[in-house]
């Protein structure tokens, strides 16, 4: 019998690596807690590892976000260059990324490299009603509802985990459309 494991996986999947420029911004838990909270402002350039499918996509997502907002990136950097905790610490944006959503079994859209994460330390996962102190909309570089750069994204095929009923995923736009590889486990609707 032949097993999945997520190495398997790492090494078969069909990501594509593709250039995005955005604006910078310096952001960290030191910086945080000052006020000016997203400092900078210069472009620079970053990698995206991408499902196949969606590198046009999301090149045009970031081409408008730079034309249209001055909404800045900490930085743009694939997740295999990291840990997830370091990746989301640093407040880094990636897409690929092999893992199982929280407290599951089941892989995140992450892992197809049909998902991804946007400034998560300053727009982390929150349940309805809860408060996050990382999580302050005035900030530069934060997706509430109002922003411009969820709208972008929307504009151009992509869910939001900001549009869910019982909790927030401020962080992750994804693609349910791009399917699951058939030797994965299931997929699961998460972060
Ligand atoms: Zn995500």
């Amino acid at each position: 019998m032949e097993g999945t494991s997520a190495t398997d996986n790492i090494r078969s999947h069909r990501g594509v690596k593709i250039k995005v420029f955005y604006r910078n911004c310096s952001t960290s838990r030191t910086s945080l807690r000052g006020s000016a909270g997203c400092y900078g402002g210069k472009i620079h350039e970053g990698q995206i590892v991408i499902h196949k499918d969606l590198k046009d996509s999301i090149r045009k997502v970031f081409q408008r976000i730079l034309k249209e907002t001055d909404f800045p990136f900490t930085g743009v950097i694939p997740i295999n260059l990291f840990s997830w905790n370091h990746s989301m610490r640093f407040n880094n944006s990636a897409a690929f990324d092999w893992r199982l959503v929280s407290n599951s079994s089941e892989v995140s859209d992450h892992s197809f490299d049909a998902a991804i994460d946007v400034n998560p330390l300053i727009n982390p996962w929150m349940k309805k009603g809860a408060r996050n102190r990382n999580y302050d909309p005035k900030r530069k570089g934060t997706l509430d509802a109002a922003s411009a750069v969820a709208k972008i994204f929307k504009e151009e095929g992509w869910k939001w985990g900001g549009d869910w009923k019982h909790s927030k995923d401020w962080q992750h736009f994804y693609r349910p459309e791009i399917p699951v590889p058939p030797s994965a486990p299931s997929r699961s609707l998460g972060t």
